[in-house]
Order: C-alpha cells, then sequence, then structure tokens
C-alpha cells in the first residue's frame, strides 16, 4: 500500500476500518484485520496517545465472553474541505474525520470562465488560515462533472465546464499549499457513500446519479473502479437508442440525451405539460397534482425510470452488486420514476438479483461536496493516494514523520 512503513500500515488498517464501520472493540478489530489481539492492542495505544482514536462508554454486546470498550475515531483529529464544481455555482464543505459537517458555503461561480480556478482558491483560503480553534486540515478534494487521468495528478476533461486537459489539483496545490484530490463528481460520491453513507456496510454497490446528468460510481471490493483513463461510469453516455436526439456528447441517443432533467422536460414541453423554460421543480410540481395534467407529467417520469430501470438490471446482470444506491437533484421526484424503475428491473434483470435493494439516499445541496472531502478523509485512512498522503501533514495521523509539506 504504497510503500508504507509496516507499523504505519497496521495503524492505518485500523483507523481505515474504524473509518469504514464506526466504533469496534479491540478483539474486534483483531478478528477483522487477521491480526493477534497484542499488536491491535500496541497499535491502538499508540493512537490513542496521539488522540487519533478514544475509548466510549459503549461496550460490544456480550457474546459470553468478557465484553470490550468500543474504540472510535476522533472526529476532531483532522478535517478537510471539499469542494464541488459545477457550471454556474461552486459549493464548499469544510468535514471533520467522522463526517461531520461543520460549515458550508455556496458562491455562483461561471466555471466556464477563465479566472474561474482563481476564484475557487480564494474562495478556499480562508478556510486554510491555521486556527488555534479548529481541527488540523488534511487536505482539499474536488468534485467536477467531467474525467480526471488520476486523482493525485488532478488534470480535468470536462465538457461542461468547457475544461480541456485543465491542471485543476496542481494550480489548487501550488496556491494553497496542500494537498489536493480531485476527481469525477460521481466518483468522489461513491467514495463518501463508502465511508460515511449506506455502503459502509457494502464491498460492492453502485451509486447512481440522476438530474442534470446521469452518473454512475461502481464501488467493486471497495474501491471505486475508474477504468483505464478515469473515465469509467459514465452510464449518461450508454447508447439507448440509434435514432434517439443529439446528446452533449456528441453522439445520438445517449441514456442522458433521453432522461436528464433537460430531456425530461423537452418532452414534457413538447407534450404540452410546461412552458420552454420550465424548471425540474415545474415538472415535479405538476405530477404532484391532480387530473389529466398530472397523470401526463408521471407518465413521463415513469418511462424515464423504466429506461434507467432497464440500464440498472444490465449493469446488475454484468456487475453483480449488493445494493444500488440513487442519488441527486432528479430524487426528489422518485416517488413518479420508482414504478418504472422497478417495473423494467423486475423484468430484464437477472433471476437471482430480482429482489435487489435499490435504494434513495435523500438529496441536500452539500451531497456532492461531502463526497468531495471524503476523498482527502479516505485517502488518509487508507494511506494515500498515489504521492498524496494527506496523513503524513498531521501530526496526529503521520506520527513522528509528520509535517512533510508538498513541494
Ligand atoms: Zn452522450
Amino acid at each position: 500500500m504504497n510503500g508504507l512503513a509496516g507499523e504505519d500500515l497496521t495503524s492505518t488498517a485500523v483507523l481505515a476500518l474504524l473509518g469504514r464501520t464506526g466504533p469496534m472493540s479491540r478483539a474486534a478489530l483483531a478478528r477483522e484485520l487477521g491480526m493477534s489481539p497484542a499488536t491491535v492492542t500496541q497499535v491502538t495505544r499508540r493512537l490513542l496517545t496521539q488522540g487519533v482514536i478514544e475509548e466510549l462508554d459503549e461496550q460490544e454486546p456480550s457474546r459470553g465472553g468478557r465484553r470490550g470498550r468500543l474504540i472510535g475515531l476522533v472526529g476532531n483529529a483532522g478535517r478537510a474541505l471539499g469542494v464541488k464544481v459545477a457550471a454556474d455555482h461552486v459549493v464548499l464543505v469544510d468535514m471533520r474525520l467522522d463526517g461531520h459537517v461543520a460549515d458550508t458555503v455556496t458562491v455562483p461561480l461561471d466555471a466556464t470562465a477563465l479566472e474561474a480556478v482563481p476564484a475557487v482558491v480564494e474562495l478556499l483560503r480562508p478556510f486554510t488560515e491555521p486556527a488555534d480553534d479548529v481541527p488540523p486540515l488534511l487536505g482539499i478534494g474536488v468534485g467536477v462533472p467531467g474525467t480526471v487521468d488520476r486523482p493525485d495528478s488532478g488534470i480535468v476533461d470536462a465538457a461542461m465546464l468547457d475544461w480541456r486537459q485543465v491542471p485543476l489539483g496542481p494550480m489548487l496545490g501550488a496556491a494553497l499549499r496542500l494537498p489536493v484530490l480531485v476527481e469525477n463528481d460521481v466518483n468522489a460520491l461513491g467514495s463518501g457513500e463508502r465511508l460515511y453513507g449506506r455502503g459502509r456496510s457494502l464491498n460492492d454497490f453502485l451509486v447512481v446519479t440522476v438530474g442534470r446528468g446521469i452518473g454512475l460510481a461502481v464501488v467493486a471490493g471497495g474501491r471505486v473502479y475508474r477504468g483505464a483513463h478515469g473515465g469509467a461510469g459514465e452510464l449518461g453516455h450508454v447508447p439507448v437508442r440509434p435514432d434517439g436526439p443529439l446528446c452533449a456528447c456528441g453522439n445520438k441517443g445517449c441514456l442522458e440525451a433521453l432522461i436528464s432533467d433537460d430531456a425530461l422536460l423537452r418532452t414534457a414541453c413538447a407534450a404540452g405539460l410546461v412552458s420552454a423554460d420550465a424548471t425540474p421543480a415545474d415538472l415535479a410540481d405538476i405530477a404532484n397534482g391532480a387530473g389529466d395534467r398530472a397523470e401526463r407529467a408521471r407518465a413521463v417520469l415513469r418511462d424515464a425510470g423504466e429506461l434507467l430501470g432497464r440500464q440498472l438490471a444490465g449493469l446488475t446482470a454484468v456487475l453483480d452488486p449488493e445494493e444500488i444506491v440513487v442519488m441527486g437533484e432528479g430524487t426528489r421526484s422518485w416517488s413518479w420514476w420508482e414504478p418504472g424503475v422497478r417495473a423494467a428491473f423486475e423484468r430484464h434483470g437477472p433471476r437471482r438479483a430480482r429482489e435487489l435493494a435499490i435504494t434513495v439516499e435523500p438529496y441536500t445541496d452539500t451531497i456532492w461536496a461531502q463526497g468531495a472531502a471524503a476523498l482527502v478523509l479516505a485517502a488518509c485512512l487508507d494511506g494515500g493516494v498515489g504521492d498524496v498522503r494527506p496523513h503524513r501533514l498531521v501530526p496526529a495521523l503521520g506520527g513522528e514523520k509528520a509535517g512533510r509539506r508538498l513541494p
């Protein structure tokens, strides 16, 4: 794991397991990690002294033997800044090691403009100033609606932002002198789900997003699958109809060109349900109403659900997930999508998986930025990504090797 020395590796494994599954007893840690109780006792003693973990008052339920006190991460041992860059705004969260969000900021920003990156730097800067009453800053995570070569090098291609080979990671790192991890925004959500959401107890699951775009993060064996060039998970650009509408990617009939927010509004407008300048919320309001117009609006959303459900059936046949988690702003109308999703999934999905859980995470404005912050916290608990080792920068998490700053 990135060439960590023996004891670092053991501490990292303990921190990662506590981060992923929550508080555990020493005995459970030893069992899960396949380590001797003596090793776990030694490592936890060091981490307790460093203030990274703490003993909780709760105890593990008795199994006939001695009950063990639970050990958990200290939320205040570190924090990360998470940034979600969208075409017309930026959301920032200041998140603690245990997933608690201490602060959020949303500002309008034209991300396609030349000065977009310097503007993001200025937004971040006040949060990076050292202060006595805040935990040490481990690094900055950024989620972008595009393809990133590697999180630790952070070169971005994003058609939605009009970015080609933008070295976002190096630019932020040089300006703020902190470790920076950049990732596709849906992959970042996948990391967040794995660390703090439903994925905590899952090793193989899918995160599907609906809304402005249609996205997918594949978590396989506990890690987000990135593909050969970081481009895996582009569910929105799976070809669905050869003669379908033109997609932003230049191809015809992609899933996104049929069921994204814009596509649904176009369909609803053509059916005379909404005006040309309607928003997704307008369409949802009509569907939530009564009468013939509401019925027709619900049919538009149900049809979208059927198209999505068929794709989820195909993904399940290929990837065999334990669960599918649906997220994104489009889930506000999920009750009207769901019947179509479920019907198509049960018709086309593998027989063994007919009962597969397809669950919805409630949408919040900050959930994308929380995913971006989770990139840093996950890297810190897992021992780093490539050359970016956020945990080495903090005495509490890096032991005697702390204090190394990125060049
Ligand atoms: Zn496309």
